[in-house]
């Protein structure tokens, strides 16, 4: 992470996003107290578009304290002022999707075209879902000689990764707001900028002060000191197993709530009457959108050995059509950074040392694209489900085919992995297909061609994490159940 003076900073901001050098706290845009700050790069020009300021400990004091006196009047809120704020947001967000698009794609090389509908349009229905929910602290379920309801947790802290940023604060801060909560949003070092956009709405909307509060900074600093802050009374981290596991660590000691949206490695069971070619490119797609670059990418595609070589010859032919760039044609950007981009290169590296087969993509840089950190959408045939670059989330373009013997194979290979966060299956047909995803141990299957869907709700078993976002499962992470006992 590149740190600079604030002085040098000055010139570059007005290319990205209004207050990108001040904290959000308690209604105020606030100076950064300290000179740290965090650059933002465009990956696909290498460049620093703007830098962010970088908290400490005492900013996120601050925070904290401003969301704690928020709670109390906001919580009490009825449903109905909820419920028309959140859609008013996502009027404003509508009204600025094209700012929110280039915020996205400029900082983690989505081509824009892309970003618009992967990343912006799918938050924007997700958060007029969220409006609906607010109802939630206002049912009352009666028992015999009790009252039971729901109300806010409290104080929420959102720690955010970098690969999907306005679907994960849309997530976490929608949820939050119907369920009255009040927040600190920590979002990725690298991916500050559609949150300071989403802070003007916020204003612009009227959200009282202290209910939204944001605190860039790093993980070690902000994330650790929200973590294990006593005055947050619930903890919501996305990012990888490793920093999920240091968040529920650092917060253990004040027992809060902690919920974890980690890694993947998800398992992609093509049967061996399904439509092999559409499977095949289903399932392609799936793993080089957004770079691969998604927690929940298809990364491991299992083919009956009967049909293998041709799969392979199918996935091969699909791969190597994805324009790759930032144009309207592209259908890949960039990786993130340059260290995602050594991370994915090593990964292939290993692969190729492991004895997999390279079938397309590998190491060089895509013809013409010298500037940006790229890596060529690859395939790795002949894989074993024990090698590495089949049990490790890789994070990139990078596709693994790995061949079975009968369907009771590809059901433990599918299942022997750390992870449980997504899968899919093509099949004949639904019923055969949903009789398999069944038995797949992931907190999401998706169907002969089903698509990303936010009335789902989305969460992982295993290691990929321990709750749900979205739908009402989604806002129920962030209520507490009370119990009123009556005498009749
Ligand atoms: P990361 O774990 O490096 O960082 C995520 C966030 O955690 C960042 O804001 C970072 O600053 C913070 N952080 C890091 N160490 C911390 C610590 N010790 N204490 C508190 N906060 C800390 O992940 P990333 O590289 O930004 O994102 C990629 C990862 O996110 C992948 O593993 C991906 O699978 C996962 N992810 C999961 C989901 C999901 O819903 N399950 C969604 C998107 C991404």
């Amino acid at each position: 992470m590149t740190y600079i003076k604030q002085k040098m900073a000055k010139e570059l901001m007005t290319n990205t996003v209004n207050n990108l050098d001040k904290f959000y706290i308690d209604g105020q845009w606030l100076e950064n107290p300290n000179a740290e700050q965090l650059a933002v790069i465009n990956p696909a020009t290498e460049e620093v578009i703007g830098y962010a300021p970088s908290g400490d400990k005492q900013v996120v004091e601050q925070a904290v304290a401003a969301a704690k006196k928020a709670f109390p009047l906001w919580s009490q809120t009825s449903a109905a002022m909820r419920k028309a704020l959140i859609l008013r947001i996502a009027d404003e967000m509508t009204n600025r999707q094209d700012e929110l698009a280039q915020a996205v794609s400029q900082s983690m090389g989505c081509p824009t075209h892309v970003a618009s509908w992967l990343h912006i349009e799918g938050a924007i229905y997700a958060m007029t879902l969220f409006a609906e929910q607010s109802e939630v602290t206002e049912k009352i379920e009666r028992g015999d000689k009790c009252m039971i309801v729901q109300e806010a947790i409290g104080v929420c802290a959102f720690i955010n990764p970098w690969n999907f940023p306005l679907h994960q604060f849309v997530g976490k801060v929608g949820a939050a707001l119907a369920a009255g909560c009040t927040m600190v949003v920590k979002p990725s070092e690298q991916t500050p900028l559609q949150d300071y956009i989403m802070a003007e709405i916020f204003e612009k909307c009227g959200l009282p002060a202290g209910v939204f509060n944001l605190v860039p900074g790093t993980g070690l600093v902000v994330g650790d000191a929200l973590s294990r802050h006593a005055d947050v009374d619930m903890v919501s981290f996305t990012g990888s197993t490793q920093a999920g596991i240091k968040v529920a660590q650092a917060a253990a000691p004040t027992v809060k709530r902690v919920m974890q949206e980690l890694g993947g490695k998800s398992p992609f069971i093509i049967t061996e009457d399904a439509d092999l070619a559409a499977a095949v490119q289903y399932g392609v797609e799936d793993v080089m959108l957004n770079s691969g670059q998604s927690c929940n990418t298809l990364a491991r595609m299992l083919v009956p050995q009967a049909q293998y070589n041709e799969a392979v010859a199918l996935a091969k032919s699909v791969a190597e059509q994805l324009v790759i760039g930032t144009g309207d044609d592209a259908f890949l950007g960039p990786m993130s950074s340059k260290t995602q981009q050594q991370r994915v290169l090593d990964y292939i590296q290993i692969g190729i040392d492991e004895g997999a087969t390279l079938v397309c993509g590998g190491l060089e840089k895509p013809a013409a694209l010298e500037t940006g950190f790229y890596v060529q959408p690859t395939i790795f045939a002949n894989v074993t489900n024990d090698m590495r670059i089949a049990q490790e989330e890789i994070f990139g373009p990078v596709l693994c085919i790995i061949p079975y013997q009968g369907l009771a194979q590809a059901i433990e290979i599918a299942n022997d992995s750390p992870y449980g966060l997504s899968s899919a299956v093509f099949a004949e047909n639904d019923e055969s297909a949903c009789a398999i995803a069944r038995k797949i141990r992931a907190g999401q299957c998706f169907i002969n061609g089903g698509e990303f869907n936010y009335n789902a709700p989305f969460g992982g078993y295993k290691q990929s994490g321990n709750g749900r976002e979205f739908t009402g499962l989604g806002v129920d992470e962030f209520l507490e159940t009370k119990a009123i006992i009556t005498t009749a």
